[in-house]
């Protein structure tokens, strides 16, 4: 469910008409709801009551400081993948100790920031990984609390370019040579062992591929605590779908896979946390764009709209399907017509569908694309030099610019010229 409906003949952002938006900051543009990202960021939380748990929102999907600062504030612990996004977590308000730190390439300067300024723990993806962590953390004084992420050789059945969980995949340490490396673990000064860690891949669409890794996991957990380590902490990743095309999936919701958790792993007695990034921020949030033409071509007709795939590379990068729907609400039986929909970048793999079914619109009206919330933004660049467009937080019946655009000349000055030329 989502805050983005037809009222009065016109689609709405909360209370607020996003043609209005439109009016105020130009298209191409994207445009969250607050209550959206707060009632996805509570099923889960509510889901988990009563065990000890932290939602820590994987943050790579959507990291506007707004939006970060608007789940803090709701509790949200985060999931941090780089440097970057570590200080962008602390800069919207969230403690250290409510930061994890993910990701396969963690340097040693991403890895002495987070020491510094406070960590949950180091979600660690390798041996090598494990030494340089060690050696920082004793070089510092510190020891670095570590859950060690084990790929459970798991097929999440979801597009190959978003698993994680096979053993063919870059991530994790392969199960079955966990008890060897929390030995190792186990070894280093610099390393507190607290939990293990699994992320299977994003975008599942079934809980069965998720109950098999918990599975796995339940079993390391008893096996690891005989060896000796002292596991308390589980931290399940995150991956759990959304309904792109609202007519025909319907992905488990957050409470079946609260349920599911509790089953599969609620005897141990660990704290349980889970890394959702897609579910919170997805459908929170629009792309809207305007239509510059309608294009007749040889048996189809084009749409070319203002946005295209460096604003939204979902469709070009993974075959996406995003619902593509006008902000002015069709009449009653209005007739759809087919549509190719694409973007002005010079190449054909910026289009956004093919042969799609819709309302008919024409040139200056403008198409909302839902279910564009997460891995949207985040993704855009300035390809074809099209400023980074603007993001919008709704409130209620307020809205803020949330991140401008840039100008061009900010964009031009950003490249310096060499002295010699
Ligand atoms: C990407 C990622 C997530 C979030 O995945 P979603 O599908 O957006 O929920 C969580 N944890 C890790 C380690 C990730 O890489």
């Amino acid at each position: 469910m989502d805050h983005f409906l037809y009222k009065d003949g016109a689609l709405f952002a909360e209370d607020v008409p996003v043609s209005e938006i439109a009016a105020a900051v130009g298209t191409p543009f994207y445009v969250y709801s607050t209550a959206t990202l707060l009632r996805h960021f509570t099923l889960f939380d509510e889901a988990l009551e009563g065990v000890d748990h932290l939602v820590c929102y994987a943050m790579k999907a959507a990291s506007n400081q707004a939006i970060l600062r608007t789940l803090a504030q709701a509790g949200a612990g985060m999931d941090v993948v780089s440097g970057g996004e570590y200080l962008r977590a602390k800069a919207a308000g969230v403690p250290g100790d409510r930061i994890v730190f993910s990701g396969v390439g963690k340097t040693a300067a991403e890895i002495r920031l987070a020491l510094e300024g406070g960590i949950r723990q180091f979600n660690v993806e390798s041996e090598p990984e494990m030494v340089v962590l060690d050696a920082t953390a004793r070089e510092m004084g510190v020891v670095a609390p570590v859950t060690i992420r084990i790929n459970p050789d798991v097929d999440a059945k979801t597009h190959a370019k978003i698993a994680t969980g096979k053993s063919e995949n870059k991530f994790g340490i392969p199960i079955s040579r966990a008890r060897e490396v929390y030995r190792l673990a186990a070894s280093m000064p610099g390393l507190e062992i607290i939990g293990i860690d699994v992320h299977i891949g994003s975008q599942l669409t079934d809980l069965a591929p998720f109950e098999l890794a918990y599975q796995k996991v339940a079993e390391l957990t008893e096996t690891l605590r005989a060896d000796g380590h002292n596991i308390r902490r589980l931290d399940l990743g995150g991956g759990l779908g959304i309904p792109y095309a609202r007519d025909n999936q319907a992905p488990p919701l957050p409470s079946d896979y609260g349920a599911m958790i509790r089953k599969t792993l609620g005897h141990l007695g660990c704290e349980i946390e889970i890394e959702p990034g897609r579910l919170i921020a997805g459908n929170a949030g629009l792309m809207v764009s305007e239509v510059i033409y309608v294009k007749s071509g040889e048996g189809r007709d084009f749409l070319i709209l203002d946005g295209a795939m460096n604003d939204l590379i979902r469709p070009a990068m993974y075959e996406a399907y995003h619902d593509i729907v006008p902000v002015v609400e069709p009449g009653a039986g209005v007739e759809k017509v087919k549509f190719d929909i694409v973007g002005p970048v010079c190449e054909t793999g910026d289009t956004f569908a093919r042969e799609r079914l819709m309302p008919p619109v024409s040139a200056g009206d403008l198409v909302a694309f839902r279910s564009a919330g997460a891995y949207g933004a985040v993704m855009s660049s300035e390809y074809n030099s099209r400023p980074l467009i603007p993001e919008v937080l709704v409130h209620n019946d307020q809205f803020a610019v949330i991140r401008r655009r840039p100008t061009f000349d900010e964009m031009i000055n950003r490249d310096t010229i060499p002295e010699w030329l």
